[in-house]
C-alpha cells in the first residue's frame, strides 16, 4: 500500500513535506486480467497542505508483470507516473477534483493504480521486435523455430508447379 503518515502536515502549514520511499502495492484487475507488481514501487512525492486540502505531487516507479499480446510471455513492463491529487479530510467533504481521507494516514493506492493503468500501452509486447507465436503451430517465434512457413511456400510452389505441367500439357 502508498500510504502517507500525514500526521505533522496538521499542525504545520505551508512547509511542504517530501516523501521518499519503497512500497508495496496489491495486484488489480484490469479487463478481467490479474496484474500485480514483481516488486516494490518507488515513490518520491511532496505534500502541501493548503489549508483545506492536501496536494499530492510527484511520480511513482516501477515495474508490472504483464503477458505478451504476441507472444503470451509475461514480461516486466517499467513505468514512472506522474501524480497530482487533491485530497481533503472527509468531515470537509469532497467536491469533485477532491478524494476525501480520514485520519493520519493518506492511502493514495487507488490514484497511483489509477495512474498506471492509464500510462499502460493498447497493446503490451515483451519487445519491439517480438516474433510472436506462429499461426500454424504456435510456438513461441521468439525461442522456436518451425517449419510451418517453410511449407507455406513449398505447396504454393507445388501448386504453381502443377499449373505449368497442366498448361504445357
Ligand atoms: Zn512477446
Ligand atoms: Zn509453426
Amino acid at each position: 500500500m502508498l500510504q502517507l503518515n500525514v500526521e505533522m502536515l496538521k499542525r504545520v502549514q505551508g512547509d511542504p513535506c517530501r516523501f521518499d520511499f519503497l512500497a508495496e502495492l496489491p495486484p488489480f484487475e484490469l479487463q478481467g486480467k490479474n496484474l500485480s507488481f514483481p516488486g516494490p514501487v518507488k515513490a518520491s512525492l511532496v505534500v502541501n497542505s493548503t489549508g483545506s486540502a492536501l496536494a499530492v505531487e510527484g511520480e511513482v516507479s516501477g515495474k508490472l508483470s504483464l503477458t505478451c499480446d504476441r507472444c503470451l510471455e509475461h514480461f516486466d513492463y517499467s513505468f514512472e507516473v506522474p501524480i497530482k491529487e487533491n485530497y481533503t479530510r472527509s468531515t470537509e467533504g469532497g467536491g469533485d477534483e477532491v478524494v476525501s481521507f480520514a485520519g493520519d494516514i493518506l492511502d493514495i493506492t487507488p490514484e497511483v493504480i489509477k495512474s498506471i493503468i492509464l500510462s499502460l500501452p493498447m497493446k503490451a509486447i515483451c519487445r519491439e521486435d517480438c516474433r510472436g507465436l506462429c499461426p500454424s503451430c504456435g510456438c513461441n517465434l521468439n525461442k522456436d523455430r518451425c517449419d510451418c512457413g517453410k511449407e507455406d511456400t513449398d505447396l504454393r510452389l507445388s501448386v504453381l508447379k502443377d499449373l505449368i505441367e497442366k498448361s504445357s500439357k
